[in-house]
């Protein structure tokens, strides 16, 4: 099939993520015409729920940050409430298996103060006061040195930034890997000191919004979906299972795209707000020598892959977030009482070296995630009745020494092109309020024109 059609205003946005659907909602309100192409048969991107064969998957096991500010004023916009939307935990667990005993620590110095302050200063057990010691001057200086030389503090491995700054063996196991490959899966040898502090810097003048929020549903179901209805309503179009095959590129300019189907569509405006890899194979095709490019088409991307599964009963007694250092797990929680509150048992795992993982045959990740929880006391595993591994392939940029410098703006020099997606340069590393903000950037660059 090859029918062109045309909109003098148009703008085109290639992936239904939150960074897509929030330059959607920008545009629409502002009563633009826009089109949001997604090649998934649902929207949500890395924020998604959908069946797969048979049981109900999320792309992975996520929480919201308190201190987030851009993705909850865009949801609220969008008419959808938050408080419907999330459970707010007040405390997370860390599990090691050399430990003694779990360590607990409050979440929400507004709600929960004295589990908040006895969670910093307790957990004996599990932290020596000698270890906790440790972590002072390392904080100190890196939130120090993310404010005052970013591009340097990025140059450095986490446990090299560690070990300069004396913090114990035991410290960086048991605090400083769950608060960094749990969270982006890499290990801290591979891990950006800039990444690991700048997840945290904007939280500090926001501490009391420290909390963490589980989602009451699929993200799809209660977030993505509503977010492109709202888009629907302000005079938008979200089309799913619509992928894209190229841009299409007329003197130096970009003025529409090609789908699969060979459908071609033509438009003022084109947002690629692809994941990373896909992104730069779009842009390199026509633009391969441009060199404003080159830093981000060397910018490398890195997998993910979790575990999920269904049992007859909680493998946890509470739904809160869960770190698992010192195993293959990263984070992970029970949902049943949550997010999928249909089932009697529902746990959702982020693996730990995706690199590692990434080709192994689906057996073999389940049972190294069953050795793992077993490591660490979980036998409930064995009530598991249903698992799959769901995985992605080059979907984040790598949180590695050095990406920094390479992550592109928004707004390129090709008339015609913007860029958005958690990849592209923002201050919120590869979350959700990062894909806010890439695409409400990459929308203001279009009503500025
Ligand atoms: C396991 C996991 C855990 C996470 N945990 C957290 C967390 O706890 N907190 C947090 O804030 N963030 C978390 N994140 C990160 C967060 O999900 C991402 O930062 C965010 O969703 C990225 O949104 P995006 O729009 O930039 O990209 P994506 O969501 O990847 O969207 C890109 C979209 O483009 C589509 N696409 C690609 N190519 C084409 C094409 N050719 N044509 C049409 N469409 C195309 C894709 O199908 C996709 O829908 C997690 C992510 C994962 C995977």
């Amino acid at each position: 099939m090859s029918q062109t059609s045309s909109s003098e205003n148009l703008t085109l946005v290639i992936g239904a993520g939150l960074a897509g659907l929030a330059c959607a909602f920008e545009l629409a309100e502002k009563g633009k015409p826009v089109l949001v192409l997604e090649a998934a048969p649902y929207v949500g991107g890395r924020t998604a729920n959908w069946n797969e064969n048979g049981m109900e998957v999320e792309s992975g096991f996520h929480k919201f940050i308190g201190y987030y500010t851009l993705l909850p004023e865009l949801l609220e916009r969008a008419g959808i409430d938050l408080n419907e939307m999330l459970f707010w935990e007040k405390s997370m667990e860390a599990r090691h298996p050399d430990a003694e005993e779990f360590g607990e620590f409050g979440l929400d110095v507004v709600r929960a103060p004295i589990k908040t302050l006895l969670g910093a200063l307790g957990n004996n057990s599990y932290l020596t006061p000698a270890d906790k010691a440790s972590l002072i001057p390392f904080f100190t200086a890196g939130f120090k040195d993310y404010l005052s030389d970013p591009e340097e503090l990025d140059e450095i491995p986490l446990n090299e930034y560690a070990e300069r700054h004396g913090v114990t063996k035991q410290a960086l196991e048991r605090i400083l890997e769950p608060l960094s490959s749990g969270i982006f899966f890499l290990p801290p040898e591979q891990y950006s000191s800039y990444a690991f502090f700048g997840l945290f810097a904007p939280g500090i003048p926001r501490l009391h919004k420290m909390r963490i929020g589980a989602f009451s549903g699929g993200m799809t179901d209660v977030m993505c979906r509503p977010l492109a209805d709202a888009v629907e309503r302000l005079g938008g179009t979200v089309r799913t299972s619509a992928p894209v095959k190229s841009l299409i590129a007329e003197n130096g300019s970009v003025v529409g795209v090609e789908l699969e189907n060979g459908e071609r569509l033509k438009a003022a405006n084109v947002v690629v707000a692809a994941n990373v890899r896909r992104a730069q194979k779009l842009v390199a095709e026509h633009f391969g020598a441009v060199s404003w490019f080159a830093p981000f088409f060397e910018l490398e991307a890195m997998p993910h892959v979790t575990a999920q599964f269904e049992l007859t009963e909680p493998l946890l007694p509470q739904d809160r977030t869960t770190f698992g250092p010192g195993t293959q797990l990263g984070s992970f929680g029970e949902q049943s009482r949550t997010t999928f509150r249909d089932k009697a048992g529902r746990t959702s795992i982020i693996l730990v070296d995706p690199d590692a993982l990434i080709d192994l045959p689906e057996e073999e990740v389940w049972q190294r995630t069953v050795e793992s929880l077993t490591a660490i006391g979980l036998d409930g595993i064995d009530k598991a009745t249903d698992h799959r591994i769901i995985r992605g392939d080059e979907n984040f940029y790598r949180l590695s020494p050095g990406s920094e410098k390479k992550r592109p703006k928004q707004i390129t020099p090709i008339p015609g092109l913007f860029l958005a997606g958690d990849y592209t340069k923002q201050p919120f590393l590869a979350t959700m309020e990062g894909a806010v903000i890439s695409g409400q950037r990459a929308a203001r660059g279009i009503l500025k024109n």
